[in-house]
């Protein structure tokens, strides 16, 4: 028979319960009553449930939903994957001079949207235009929030109800359910796919011009690639025939390589001196800033871009601005050192190496009773970029009983890793010294939380 929806307790009766008289009658505590109730009372209605629990655990786990609820959510955690902008991690991470730099201006004023000499109102997307100019050899620029919001207002400006051209190569999906036929429709642009999945020709592209094309558009492959019976059309020969027919040529380039690391990847620079109309790329993949999309290219396009009221729901905040004020400095200024990102995908394998040692010992002087072995590594940039180029690493590798379990402790301490042929592996790829201490507390906390036993 089912419990009596009378017989369970009322919201007062929690709200005064000893275990829960800590939060004050807090405001939210009477909505996770209410809330724990109706799910309570739903389960009795669908006969989940045999009995009403006593009233104190109900305190009990209305006390555990109430402390969750206190506690942030986000943490910082150990990349051990190898993997240096793993979009699901937060992709770049920043340095600490860099933060040390910008953090007593976010507890300032600061000439976000103020023209100092003239004393009236200025433009945020002013501020790092000269210095993208002079790096990049271009008209001008513009920073909006991520680059999807790029592409977006891209299509948006130049090709609303119009087509945008693209090799069927390049119709790509990245994370996160960022698909570029869907993009382009969201945008109000129409979609002209050109070519074969694995070949398309520059007459592909001819052929289909029509007086509703606007956009050429090339779109970087992200973290796909062709290989065997392909090819496609390189951007210098899109950017010819977009100039001869009066098309705006535009190559999201996704990523972004600019510089600091050896890749076969064409650099931002090397792209831009083919004098494009506008490419664009993200602020914290390659590039190793903050998350932006950067556009570049000729001064009258860009002017039209900004006249778009979009811009507005997609423009970049004042931290990110500053972030990325830092980072193109460090590039200026060749500070690899202040571009974590940089600094990781041009480590030596010597620097590797000697990482993966000093970890090796720290964990064997620090009694966890496990055997541990430094095994070949093949880290990777991450973030869509470089889908074929591997970098060279180390990692510490150990066999556990209950490996799934194991696996769960570490990540609840905040150790991200990999598993790989029945072994934890943890790359020193993107770990640091300071890392150590909590990777070997990690450990720790696993082996005392499963039953596990060494694998002989
Ligand atoms: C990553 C990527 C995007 C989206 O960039 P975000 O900065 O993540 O918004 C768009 N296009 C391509 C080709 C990409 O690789």
């Amino acid at each position: 028979m089912n419990p009596s929806l009378s017989s369970l307790p009322k919201v007062d009766k929690l709200l005064d319960h000893p275990l829960l008289s800590e939060f004050n009658h807090h405001p939210i505590l009477k909505n996770i009553i209410k809330k724990y109730l109706s799910s309570l009372r739903q389960e009795i209605l669908t006969n989940n449930i045999n009995e009403i629990p006593a009233i104190n655990s109900i305190a009990k786990q209305i006390q555990i939903e109430f402390k969750s609820l206190s506690t942030p959510s986000l943490k910082s955690l150990i990349n051990a994957t190898g993997i240096s902008l793993q979009t699901n991690l937060g992709r770049s991470i920043f340095s600490p001079k860099v933060i040390e730099k910008i953090t007593p201006m976010l507890s300032e004023y600061l000439n976000l949207e103020y023209d100092i000499k003239k004393g009236e109102r200025g433009e945020r997307y002013s501020h790092l235009v000269p210095l993208l100019c002079a790096m990049f050899e271009c008209e001008d620029a513009l920073i909006v929030n991520n680059n999807a919001a790029a592409v977006m207002l891209i299509i948006n400006t130049f090709a609303k109800d119009k087509e945008v051209i693209i090799s069927r190569g390049e119709l790509v999906e990245i994370g996160g359910s960022f698909r570029i036929p869907e993009v382009i429709k969201g945008s109000g642009g129409l979609l002209c796919e050109v070519g074969a999945s694995n070949k398309t020709h520059l007459i592909d592209y001819k052929n289909a011009i029509s007086p509703s094309s606007a956009i050429i558009a090339k779109i970087h492959k992200s973290n796909f690639a062709q290989v065997g019976f392909c090819s496609e059309v390189e951007f210098k020969d899109l950017i010819n025939l977009a100039r001869q027919t009066n098309l705006i040529d535009y190559f999201d380039l996704g990523s972004g390589f600019i510089d600091g690391f050896k890749t076969d990847e064409p650099s931002v620079l090397e792209i831009m001196k083919l004098d494009p109309s506008l490419i664009s790329f993200s602020g914290d993949k390659l590039f190793g800033g903050t998350q932006a999309g950067i556009i570049l290219g000729k001064k009258n396009l860009i002017t039209e871009l900004k006249k778009n009221h979009l811009l507005r729901a997609l423009r970049i905040d004042k931290i990110s601005l500053l972030i990325l004020q830092e980072t193109l400095l460090a590039y200026l200024h060749k500070d690899y050192e202040l571009i974590p990102t940089i600094s990781q995908l041009s480590q030596s394998i010597q620097t590797l190496q000697e990482r993966a040692y000093e970890l090796l010992s720290f964990l064997e002087n620090s009694n966890l009773n496990l055997v541990f072995e430094i095994k070949k590594s093949a880290a990777r940039a991450g973030g869509g970029s470089l889908p074929l180029q591997e970098f060279a690493s180390q990692a510490i590798t150990f066999k556990v009983k209950n490996i799934q379990e194991f696996s769960f402790y570490l990540r609840h301490l905040g150790l991200i890793h990999r598993i790989h042929q029945d072994r934890i592996y943890l790359d020193v790829f993107c770990i640091k010294a300071h890392h150590f201490k909590p990777i070997a507390d990690a450990i720790k906390y696993a082996i005392k939380n499963t039953s596990h036993n060494l694998k002989s």
